[in-house]
């Protein structure tokens, strides 16, 4: 415990919010979580069935040793709350043969385990032509909205730690992290993180682009729920190369979508059921299963993150001297939460400035 306890405002109770709460409470520190809606709130872009962890990116070894970690803290929030919500099933990627040798090379160097999987042994996944998977043994699939429910429950139990649903923050003075509510009621802490996914345009002046994107839900035939329950999710497939998978299991669907179906947005709109119909068609035109006829759709949903409008990536930025912004959380905010949550400890006593997270 800190021989100094210091009081943590967090705005927003989505999963990078409500991972910062967890983090700072544990460390013993005053910790008051806002949202505009209910906590979880069932509207955040966190709360969806199942988010995809996995770590390597060929182009970037530091960040893929950073995202390993990462993998290892959501086992340690498990452990913590008694709960399981991350399935250990691994991520597959599907690359084009030529580039397998470079790609086997980029995981050992970056310590990730990894081994080779024929399309054939999958057959219910349609892999281009001429790819072979390379599965992340470390990656998964984290049940979203149940890992949402289950820190709620645990920082609920906390005596150092105050959940405020419905309350919606109009203003963040960055200068000194004072957080306005409305009928003049204000808050000051040592310390106020910004995390309101990809609604923080209202709140945060940086240059962001706000990205929309549509996801299809499907029920897989009775004769294929075991073979699904041990697939892995799976990405760069599809006749783009660009669609994706999250398997179905623990009571979930199969997930669907693609980089096709990502726009560039104005403003996070809930949009008529026929303009995500037509985006729906086009994530399913992608062929990502075998037999697609067999496949009933269940749901077609639209979400939004925000990217740095310069870069394209996420950000964790130090918007005032105490106050920081997880504006841009991008399309990997799950994976990197727990990295996030552990540098808004470490502000409490570093001075740093910005971080690519
Ligand atoms: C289609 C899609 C697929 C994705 N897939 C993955 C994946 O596989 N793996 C992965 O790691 N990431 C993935 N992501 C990204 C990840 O889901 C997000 O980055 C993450 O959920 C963002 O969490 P957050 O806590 O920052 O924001 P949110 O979950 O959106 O939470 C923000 C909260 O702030 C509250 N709020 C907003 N404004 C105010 C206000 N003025 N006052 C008070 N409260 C306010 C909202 O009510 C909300 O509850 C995906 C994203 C999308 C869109």
């Amino acid at each position: 415990m800190p021989t100094e306890k210091r009081r943590i405002l967090v705005v927003g109770a989505g999963v990078t919010g409500l991972l910062s709460a967890v983090r700072c409470a544990l460390a013993g520190h005053h910790v008051t979580v806002l949202d505009r809606d209910a906590i979880p709130n069932p509207g955040s872009t966190s709360f969806d069935q199942h988010r995809a962890v996995r770590a390597l990116d060929t182009h970037d070894l530091a960040a893929s040793r950073r995202i390993a970690v990462a993998h290892r803290r959501w086992m340690g929030l498990e452990a913590l709350t008694g709960s399981k919500f991350y399935r250990r099933v691994g991520m597959i990627t599907a690359w084009p043969e030529d580039d397998v040798d470079a790609v086997m090379s980029a995981a050992a160097a970056a310590d990730l385990p990894v081994r080779l999987i024929e399309p054939d042994s999958v057959p219910h996944v349609r892999f281009p032509d001429g790819t072979v998977g390379v599965l992340e043994r470390h990656g998964g699939i984290l049940l979203a909205d149940h890992a949402l429910q289950v820190l709620v429950r645990w920082l609920t139990e906390q005596p150092n730690v105050a959940l405020r649903p419905w309350q919606e923050v109009k203003a963040v003075d960055p200068g000194t992290g004072r957080v306005y509510l409305p009928d003049a009621e204000s808050l000051d802490a040592d310390l106020t993180l910004v995390a309101t996914g990809p609604w923080s345009k209202d709140l945060v002046d940086i240059p962001m682009v706000l990205h929309r994107q549509t996801l299809v839900y499907l029920k897989p035939p009775e004769q294929l729920a075991t073979a699904w329950e041990r697939t892995p999710g799976v990405g760069r497939i599809g006749t783009s190369g660009q669609a994706w998978l999250l398997p179905p299991g623990d009571g979930t669907l199969l997930k669907v979508s693609s980089a096709v179906a990502c726009r560039e947005a104005h403003m996070v709109t809930a949009g008529t059921p026929d303009e995500e119909r037509q985006w729906a068609e086009q994530v399913l035109s992608e062929q990502i299963v075998s037999e697609p006829h067999r496949y009933t759709v269940m749901a077609v949903k639209r979400c939004h993150y925000l990217v740095d409008a310069q870069t394209g990536n996420s950000h964790l930025v130090r918007i005032g001297p105490s106050t920081w912004a997880r504006t841009a959380s991008g399309g990997d905010g799950f994976r990197t939460a727990p990295l996030v949550a552990e540098r808004i400890l470490e502000a409490l006593t570093t001075d740093f400035r910005e971080e690519s997270i």
